[in-house]
This record gives structure tokens, sequence and C-alpha cells, in this order.
């Protein structure tokens, strides 16, 4: 591997995410050697502590992720961190912070690169940028590099993302600033870009010609759980389907990339994101519909969950469906739904063609049940893979057809390999490369057509709850590709 050299600066050093998610990432970096001698941490947050205290919280966040804590390599990744109090909204702890960044920059021998992490909430992104440029923690060698990193959300809606897009615009260029969506560097997720580039089979059919409809699910088992005060502002739609699914579904829909560049990739994405058809209030009302968990057993529903209010008409559940204006979807719709307290935790894309023309196996006398559309899935998580089904001859003496399945399942040897996406992420974040992170033109359109569903919802008051614990949602979503005369490929 090739060793990169920084400084990372985590902004919520001390927060959920960092301990569980990315010190564990940054680990495995280094065991790979993608991290060696050069490179420092300076963990921040508004509490007092000292760089044992940090660093031993450090190691304890590896060994919960299954390391070793006191192993020689732990010992000696630990050693590259400090700890900095500092509050985000006081200016004057900026001077503080850029003069350990230079300390430790010269210690450690990196040249001026940087990379700012924001792990916190975003209402701080704005100021922090801000700061980071006017008190000149923003290395100014001119080879080096300054990137800034951000978690979701990125804004409400498209007016609080322009705003703060705005205001990141003023310290960092487009290129320097990295949105992340973990969905991106999911191993299936990248895989789209393989299974579609590098197969004709798969390419030449990738149209409305050959497919009925595409189908888009993100499935959660658990409740909202502790994250009920943030979720409860902000539902399923700004969640998951603002970031997550119109990040999957522009993988889909594509056009070739004329190389694989993050330039290339992000110039198609955003392509395909302007066909998108936003809709109108008609159309938003019908082609999208919401739904809120109910109680089982001694289960409570989600107006009765810790931290949510009892007449919450917070949205748990998504579906709708969604339609490219250009030449290669125009007709072929792309199914979405995502939710909580489903039936079980997956994420999956299913790929319907069409059938056959003419089915020739159906002369009247024929016993053959009708000919099944071929399925092209893509298992994203829990296990990762594809499935083709294709129709096949029976094995025996008459002739009928039935569906049969081609699989191809990552073992789970190889998928204890598998780089966690956080890993992936803060390795090109270090390589410098954006294509699996959310660029604001992208970000922008999402808004744009989320924006208008929730106008539409806004304006009405829900039926809640009204999906079962342990189901797919409620039986909206079930009409809604009904009255398009289809139906989920993944039911119970
Ligand atoms: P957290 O609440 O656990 O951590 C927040 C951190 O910010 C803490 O270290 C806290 O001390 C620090 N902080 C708060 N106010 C501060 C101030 N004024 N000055 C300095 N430091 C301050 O949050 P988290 O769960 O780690 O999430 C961080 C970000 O990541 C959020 O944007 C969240 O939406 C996003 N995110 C988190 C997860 C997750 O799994 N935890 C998943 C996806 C996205």
């Amino acid at each position: 591997a090739t060793e990169r050299k920084a400084l990372f600066l985590f902004f919520g050093g001390t927060g959920d995410l960092a301990y569980r998610k990315l010190y564990p990432s940054l680990f495995n970096l280094y065991k790979k050697g993608n991290l060696r001698s050069h490179f420092a941490v300076i963990g921040t947050s508004r509490q007092a502590m000292d760089d044992d205290k940090f660093r031993e919280a450090v190691r304890k966040s590896l060994a919960d992720s299954g390391n070793r804590a006191d192993s020689k390599e732990a010992m000696d990744f630990s050693s590259h961190f400090y700890y900095q109090a500092h509050d985000v909204t006081n200016t004057a702890h900026y001077s503080v912070l850029k003069e350990a960044a230079d300390k430790l920059d010269k210690k450690y021998k990196l040249e001026g690169n940087r990379i700012f992490y924001l792990s916190m909430a975003p209402q701080f992104f704005g100021t922090i940028a801000q700061d980071l440029k006017s008190q000149g923690l923003m290395s100014t060698n001119k080879d080096a590099f300054n990137r800034l990193v951000i978690e979701k959300p990125f804004g409400r809606d498209y007016d609080s993302a322009k705003q703060l897009n705005d205001a990141l615009s003023k310290s960092f260029e487009e290129e320097q600033i990295f949105r992340i969506d973990h969905y991106l560097g999911k191993e299936m997720i990248q895989n789209i870009e393989a299974l579609r580039f590098g197969n004709t089979l798969v390419e030449s059919l990738w149209n409305n010609r050959y497919i009925d409809n595409i189908q888009v699910t993100l499935s959660e088992k658990l409740g909202v759980e502790e994250r009920a005060s943030y979720y409860d502002n902000s539902g399923a739609l700004r969640d998951m389907v603002q970031n997550h699914i119109m990040q999957i579904v522009s993988l889909l829909a594509m056009e070739q990339p004329v190389a694989f560049t993050d330039t290339d990739i992000r110039a198609e994405k955003v392509k395909a994101l302007r066909s998108l058809r936003v809709y109108n209030v008609a159309d938003a009302a019908t082609n999208f519909v919401r739904g809120q968990y109910g109680s089982i057993n001694d289960q409570p529903d989600y107006r009765h969950e810790d931290n949510v209010p009892e007449d919450s008409t917070t949205e748990t559940f998504v579906a709708g469906k969604l339609l490219f204006d250009n030449y290669r979807w125009s007709g072929t719709p792309f199914y979405v739904r995502t939710g909580k307290m489903l039936a079980d935790k997956f994420t999956r894309v299913d790929v319907v063609f069409k059938r056959p023309l003419v089915d020739i196996f159906a002369f009247p006398q024929s016993q053959n049940t009708p000919l099944a559309a071929n399925v092209l899935t893509i298992f994203v998580e829990p296990h990762a893979g594809f499935s083709l089904q294709l129709n096949a001859k029976t094995n025996d003496a008459g002739f009928s057809t039935e569906p049969i399945k081609l699989d191809y399942l990552v073992d789970a040897e190889k998928s204890k390999e598998t780089p966690e996406p956080y890993e992936r992420l803060l390795h090109d974040v270090l390589k410098g490369d954006g294509t699996n992170f959310s660029s604001w033109p992208e970000v922008s359109y999402a808004w744009k057509f989320v924006d208008q569903i929730r106008r539409v919802w806004d304006l009405q008051e829900p039926q809640f709850p009204n999906y079962t614990p342990h189901s797919m949602g409620p039986a909206a979503a079930e009409e809604l590709i009904q009255r398009d005369h289809r139906e989920w490929i993944y039911r119970l």
C-alpha cells in the first residue's frame, strides 16, 4: 500500500461515530500500510482530557471493534493521537488548535496535508469551515491538500442545504469537500458500476426496451432506538431517500461515464438526476406513500417510543415511484422503499426485465405456467452478491418451464475481508478521490425532488399508525405498485 501523509483533525472526536467507526477504520488503514509513520490525529471536543486518556479511549474503540488493545500495533497507532479541548463556536480556540496542528506537522513531516473531519451536529459546519480559514488552519503550502469531510444530514431541504453549501464554499472549493454517504462505501453499491460497465450482457439490455422496472429496497428491522429526537425531526424521506436512495438510483440510471474517474462519474450522475421528473402536487401525492409503525405485543408504536411526541406525523416508511424523462428510461419506473421496523434488515436492488414478447410455450393445450420475468438482483447487505433468474426447462419427460437462479454470493470468509464503508471512504479522502461522495449538484437535485413530496405531505394529516411491525410496510405501498400491474419482487 502507498503511504499517505496527513494530519487528521476530528471535530466531535469523542462522539459515537468517531469511536465506533472512524478510529477503527483509520486503524485498518494503518495495518494495511496506507498510514505509517507520517500521520497524526487531533481529536477535539468541548470537554477537557489529556492525550493519554484520549489514546486509551481510542484503544478501547479498537478493542470494541475486534482488535487487541494492547498489541504493539495498537500502541504505536494510538501514539499518533492528540487531544485538544476546543469549543467550535469560540473563534479564539482555533488559534490554539493551529499551533498544535503546526507542531504535529513538523514533528511527523506531514508536508502540510490536512483533513478536517466534521463528525458533529451540522448546525456547526458553517462556523467551523469559516474559522478554519480565517484562523489560518488551512495549509498554505501549495503542494499540500486541505480536505473537508462532512457527515449527513446535508440540510433539511433545498434552501437550508444551499445555505450550508454557500457557507462551506467561502472556505473550501467543491473538490475539497467530501460529503459522506456511507452507502457509497458499500462493496455491492460500488459493484453496480462493475456489473453495468464491465458486462456487455448487462449494459446492452440496460434500458427501457428490455427492463420493465427497477426496485430498490432499504429495509430496517429496528425501530428508532436512541436516535428518536433526531429522527422525529427528519423522517424516512429526508433520512434515507434524499441521500442513500437517490445515490443508488443515480448509479443505476446514469449513462456510461467517459472514464472511471470521479469527475466523469459525477457528471453522469448529475445528468441522470437532472432528467428525474420533479413531481407536481398531484403526481407527488399519487407517486409517493408514507407510513408509521404501529405497536405489536408489548412493543410500543412509534408515537410511544422515548423522545417521540404522541402526535408525531413523522414517517418511518416511504415508498415511491421515480420516473426519468430521457431516452434510456422513459416508461421504465424505479420503485423505491425504505422503512423502520420492517420484516428484516437488508438492502437490495431488483432489476425486472420484460417478458419475452411472445410466449411460444403458452399454446392452448399447454399446461405450462406463463414465463416468469428475468430478474437480476443485487444483494447489497447483509449478504453481498448477485442473482439472475432465468427460465429453464424442467428436468423431466414433458415440456414445461420453471424459473431457476444463477447465484453469486460473496462467501463468509471473503466478506470478512471486505473493508468497512468508512475505511474505504477515509482511504478515498486520503487519495483525494471523490467518486464515492455526493457532490453539491447531486445533493441539490435530490433535495429539489424530495422537497416537492414533503410539500404535499405537510399539507395533509396522515392516518398513522398504518403498518404492522415486521411487515413490509403499509398497504399503500402494495397499491402503489399494483396500480401499475406490477409487484414487489421481495415480499413476505
Ligand atoms: P455525538 O453526539 O456522539 O458526538 C458529537 C461530538 O461533538 C461529541 O464529541 C461532542 O463533545 C462534540 N461537540 C458538541 N458540541 C460541541 C462544541 N460546541 N464544540 C466542540 N465539540 C462539540 O454524535 P455522532 O453520533 O458521533 O454523530 C456525529 C455526526 O455524524 C453527526 O452529523 C451525525 O448526524 C453523523 N452521523 C452519525 C452516525 C452514527 O452512527 N453515530 C451515522 C451517520 C451520520
